[in-house]
């Protein structure tokens, strides 16, 4: 069973097969074939090149015909909240009033209003509006994301979370891997008693988690009003006994010296870094961390943007990602933080569709299998329509141009 796309205008973003993740100037380049054609077969790219293919058209079970527009791997998605239950539009309120992201957590709102409601939501109930919002970043183009849990903050309700997360991963054409997030905030009933929380995350809630299998990543907020550097290395400790690697919460709301943390830990990715000193600059360079930024909370917070040139300046890569969430990043839409990305942080839009595939597969772990056109890699393809250039993506970021999806070789 093979499947030839024909007329692709542009085939962009390949990358030969050993190459996980772009760093400094060479995420200044997205290699791009005019006049091209791909052949996919059992859900992964076989074949690609300039012109036609050597066989007929005839002899393919299948022909899509791109009529000239571009051929794009599909956005990878590092960082999400996506599983919760309701939303927070009250909260905006709020927000639109003058109270801060601090303010409405101490209010008892935040995160804490999502574990409330949470609470209240059947596992089945929360899988059903999770998969409305999985099929919204489908249709966006999205074809790999990470989720956390991080709305249950009790164990029974973070299983229930992770366990709806799995059911996603079986029943979804998605890449999906899961994060343990129980510290992401203090759930309510050890309110004043932080210390006491951390102590049940790390001897009752990782290890339930790790007997099911229900975690690829942990990951802890790790910042100013949440949890200490010490906390968060106790936490990493213990999800390294059973294998769990860390993705960390850090300099979203303070410089935290989460990102040192994570990088002592070995963490895949470092997110949010809205706030940057050298001192962070330097603890990445040369490690295998990420650094991952999401323009859509700073968007929706009025926060800073993280300063995305000066790491790339400094030869390090970049991942940016949507932070899909109810409280402070409620979209998914990878386009618009591809546009945030040249507009707001002055990334070329070749810089910036490099972070939001090649570069957020790695901070997910995926990026031998999906985040670039690699023979062998999953078909995971957006096909537009024409379009003049690769700018025009994020430059007319409303405009709908995405034609059709392609995911696991499959158009959906
Ligand atoms: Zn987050």
């Amino acid at each position: 069973m093979a499947t030839l796309i024909k007329n692709i205008g542009t085939l962009a973003g390949i990358l030969p097969a050993d190459v996980l993740r772009l760093e400094g100037s060479a995420m200044n380049e997205v290699q791009s074939i005019n006049n091209a054609y791909l052949i996919m077969g059992e859900g992964s790219i076989i074949n690609f090149g300039q012109g036609q293919p050597s066989q007929p058209e005839e002899s393919f079970d299948e022909v899509i015909d791109a009529n000239g527009g571009y051929v794009l791997p599909s956005f990878c998605d590092s960082h999400t909240h996506i599983v919760y239950a309701g939303c927070r539009d009250g909260e905006f309120r709020d927000k639109i009033a003058g109270l801060t992201y601090e303010e409405i957590a101490k209010r008892g709102g935040g995160i804490l209003n999502s574990a409330d409601l949470l609470h209240n939501t059947s596992e089945e109930e929360l899988y059903q509006q999770a998969m409305e919002r999985v099929n919204e970043v489908i249709a966006m183009g999205t074809g790999a994301i990470e989720i956390k849990s991080g709305y249950g903050l009790t164990l029974e309700d973070e299983i229930k979370m992770l366990r709806v997360i799995k059911r996603i991963k079986e029943s979804s054409p998605l890449t999906i891997k899961a994060t343990f997030l129980g510290a992401h905030a203090v759930g309510r009933a050890y309110t004043g008693r932080q210390q006491e929380y951390v102590d049940h995350v790390c001897q009752d809630m990782i290890p339930a988690v790790a007997k099911e299998q229900l975690a690829d990543y942990v990951d802890v907020f790790c910042d100013k009003g949440f949890f200490t550097i010490e906390q968060t290395a106790q936490i990493l400790e213990k999800a390294a006994e059973f294998g769990i690697e860390p993705k960390i919460h850090a300099n979203e709301l303070d410089v935290s010296g989460g990102v040192q943390i994570g990088v002592k830990y070995n963490a895949l990715s470092v997110d949010h870094l809205e706030r940057t000193t050298p001192a962070e600059i330097e603890a990445l360079r040369g490690s295998k961390t990420m650094p991952t930024m999401l323009p859509g909370a700073s968007f929706f917070l009025g926060m800073p943007y993280g300063a995305a040139k000066e790491y790339i300046n400094a030869g390090l890569g970049v991942a940016l990602a949507s932070d899909y969430n109810p409280g402070s990043s409620p979209s998914g839409n990878m386009r618009f933080v591809m546009a945030m990305g040249c507009i707001k942080m002055r990334l070329t839009p070749e810089q910036a569709l490099n972070a939001c595939t090649i570069n957020s597969a790695y901070a997910m772990g995926v990026s031998d299998k999906v985040g670039s056109i690699t023979i062998g890699k999953k078909a995971n393809l957006i096909i537009t329509k024409p379009i003049p250039s690769l700018a025009f993506i994020p430059y007319s970021h409303q405009t709908p141009i995405i034609k059709q999806i392609i995911l696991n070789g499959k158009l959906i």
